[in-house]
């Protein structure tokens, strides 16, 4: 792993947690993983607990991530929200292309244009992809991942390392209690690696797993050679669980 792989284990908490629920649980959390932890950390909360979260977490090495973004800085775009409205709140990265943001409607096209603008706005982007369970028993997954990390990093250059992540999510995986093989995971993910090395330097690019990674997976899934650390749903929601898994990582 070079240096600039530096494991990320973000927790993607989806739609729960009040700010109040944020705070109690980012206070948890610090004093868990403690001030200078080998592995990036992140938590993604809802819109709502994002200045709660950070403000909680300041002064740790704790990061805040959201879960989207609008391709617009501003303008009439009801219901959503931009890149530097979230950094002016304290957050420092996002998620795009989540596989439940694809499903509400999120296009192809719309994730190109997020991952440039959250990268233009100064935001560590993490970009997911994944294949449905239909796509992978197709035998289709190389191509499926591949057309869309592409289209992703359409208008991506090589400066832009320091800012893009790529989360590699099956959508079989999420939230089912069914982990993709460490196996599997590693195809996946040096797949993924050798399509973004179209545009960037992917030897220094993190790459994630993510899909009902637990305590019990993480290690054996972190310790593939192409899996850069997790993108982690159900299992971030306790701190417990989640600095486990921040263990299992460093
Ligand atoms: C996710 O939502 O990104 C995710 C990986 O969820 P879970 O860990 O619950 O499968």
């Amino acid at each position: 792993m070079s240096a600039g792989r530096r494991p990320l284990v973000a927790g993607n908490w989806k739609m729960h947690k009040t700010p109040g629920e944020a705070r109690e649980f980012c206070t948890a959390l610090a004093a868990l993983v403690g001030s200078e932890p080998s592995v990036d950390v992140a938590v993604c909360p809802p819109y709502t607990a994002l200045a709660a979260a950070a403000d909680a977490l300041a002064g740790t090495s704790i990061a805040v991530y959201a879960q989207n973004i609008h391709e617009a800085a501003s303008g009439a775009h009801t219901g959503d929200i931009s890149a530097p409205m979230l950094l002016d709140v304290g957050v420092q990265g996002t998620l795009v292309g989540h596989s439940e943001r694809r499903a509400a409607g999120d296009t192809d096209d719309q994730v190109a244009l997020r991952v440039r603008a959250g990268i233009d706005a100064g935001l560590l982007v993490v970009l997911c992809c994944g294949e449905s369970l239909d796509t992978r028993r197709a035998g289709d997954t190389e191509r499926w991942v591949t057309r869309q990390v592409q289209s992703a990093l359409a208008d991506v250059h090589a400066a832009d390392i320091d800012r893009l992540v790529i989360a590699y999510e099956p959508i079989w995986a999420i939230g089912t209690g069914e982990t993709a093989t460490p196996a599997q995971a590693q195809d996946a993910c040096a797949t993924v690696r050798a399509v973004a090395a179209e545009r960037v330097d992917a030897a220094a690019l993190r790459v994630l797993y993510g899909g009902s990674v637990n305590p019990g997976n993480a290690a054996e899934l972190m310790s593939q050679a192409d899996v850069d650390g997790a993108l982690v749903g159900g299992a971030s929601l306790d701190p417990e669980s989640f600095a486990q898994i921040v263990e299992a990582a460093a």
